[in-house]
């Protein structure tokens, strides 16, 4: 499937039943449930979370911890890829603010520039 999938639907609470259509509408089968087909979409997964929430709340409460974990690892790596897509020669590696990121030293002194404004 051409398409990324969110985490609800990628096999370990719901799998996906036949094509999604273009507006991105999607028919997801619980993996809980022995015959229970739920209607949702790819951008917009609120019937699968309520399904979760209402008929598997144990389950529902490790998902949320689950993809919470999930969708700030990915925010970081897109960080760490933008940032080195404008990297040339000269980069400041290592720790950052916590932060594994290389930086170019112009990018790392605005960064702190801006930490310091932020956080005054
Ligand atoms: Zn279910």
């Amino acid at each position: 499937m051409a398409k990324q999938l969110p985490f609800i639907l990628q096999g370990r609470y719901f799998t996906v039943k036949g094509e999604i259509d273009q507006d991105g509408s999607v028919n997801a089968s619980c993996q809980f449930c022995p015959n229970k087909t739920v209607k949702g979409h790819i951008h917009a997964t609120t019937n699968f979370h309520k399904h979760l929430k209402a008929g598997h709340p144990t389950t529902y409460t490790e998902f949320i911890a689950t993809n919470s974990r999930k969708s700030r690892k990915r925010k970081q790596s897109e960080i760490r890829e933008n940032v080195s897509d404008e990297t040339e020669n000269e980069t400041v590696k290592g720790e950052f603010f916590g932060k594994k990121l290389r930086y170019t030293k112009e990018q790392a002194n605005q960064l702190i520039m801006d930490y310091v404004v932020t956080d005054m």
